[in-house]
């Protein structure tokens, strides 16, 4: 198997956090994020050890260079490597994958043209176990364990610049699918790819990992549920994937989830890397547990 290196980022207050005075309840050292959890009244601490925690003043040139640069390097040498934000909706991972085009998609992208002159791109979302491509109209696409993605339009990149254009032409098809970008963009993997060298780069902006709350659950709709029912049923797959892979087993379950399968030649023999994203607010701290022993179980 490959390795899998685990990180946890967490971002700062938010204007609208601050304004409902939620008070901050995870604070990071060393690379130990401690969360404060009230149980039957007491205050407690739980604290999660990672190889390495980014506080919230952790610039993205410092994640990618400890996070995504040492894959750039991996698929250099010729081995297929992803990188893979995961969290609850609005900690930050689409910022860490793409932010204002200073994530970590355009920074990858950045140092590979000083290493190569050129790279061949596409740009996948997965919705409902259903792969669409954000760089043509084709929707409902089979991935094929040799090759990826098949009929997914793949652009050949030299510049930066053309990334970017690449990047803005994803963004663009998304707005249109979707009614809501953000109830979109949260319900959704989308998954960056680059080959180069024979290998693959597979760089992707995980959907939400929130639970839904079972009290709510009369109230959604039938597609609702259908969206969170599949975002559950990737993610899990994801954690059984890792899961085997780290216990040794002789099977692995890609083939439970789209998401597994299109990620299986980075897991197999590449080098991996999670980046869990946490708010420090009270708000979400059940989610940042939740968050935080998910990543745990992926070391
Ligand atoms: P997600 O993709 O997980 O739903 P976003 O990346 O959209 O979350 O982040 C939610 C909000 O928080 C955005 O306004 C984003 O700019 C801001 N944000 C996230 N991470 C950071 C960070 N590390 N520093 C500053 N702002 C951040
Ligand atoms: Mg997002």
């Amino acid at each position: 198997m490959g390795s899998i290196d685990v990180y946890a980022r967490v971002r700062p207050l938010l204007q609208r956090e601050l304004h409902e005075e939620a008070p901050r309840v995870v604070q990071t050292t060393d690379g130990v994020v401690a969360v404060q959890v009230e149980t039957d009244g007491t205050l407690r601490e739980r604290r999660f050890r990672f190889g390495r925690v980014f506080g919230e003043a952790t610039t993205q040139a410092q994640v990618f260079t400890a996070c995504a640069l040492p894959l750039v390097d991996a698929v250099m040498n010729g081995a297929s490597a992803c990188c893979l934000s995961y969290g609850q909706t609005g900690t930050g991972k689409t910022h860490t994958m793409l932010g204002a085009m200073d994530g970590l998609i355009p920074r990858c992208m950045g140092a590979l043209f000083e290493r190569v002159d050129g790279a061949r791109v596409s740009y996948v979302e997965i919705h409902n176990e259903r792969v669409a491509d954000l760089l043509s109209d084709r929707t409902s696409l089979d991935i094929r364990d040799d090759c990826g993605v098949v009929g997914a339009e793949v652009v050949d990149v030299s510049s930066l610049d053309e990334v970017l254009d690449v990047l803005r032409l994803g963004a663009e098809r998304r707005a249109i699918a979707s009614t809501d970008l953000n109830e979109r963009s949260s319900r959704s993997h989308t998954i960056f790819s680059v080959e180069v060298n024979g290998a693959t780069l597979r760089l992707a902006d995980l959907a939400g990992s929130e639970k839904w709350r079972t009290e709510e659950l009369r109230d959604y709709s039938k597609h609702r549920i259908k969206e969170l029912t599949s975002i559950n049923q990737s993610l899990s797959a994801l954690a059984n994937v890792v899961s085997a892979l780290k216990d040794g087993r002789p099977h692995v379950p890609y083939r439970a989830s789209k998401l597994t399968r299109l990620l299986r030649d980075a897991f197999c023999g590449g080098r991996c890397a999670f980046v869990a994203t946490l708010s420090p607010s009270s708000l979400c701290a059940d989610e940042t547990i939740s968050t935080l022993h998910f990543a745990r179980r992926a070391m």
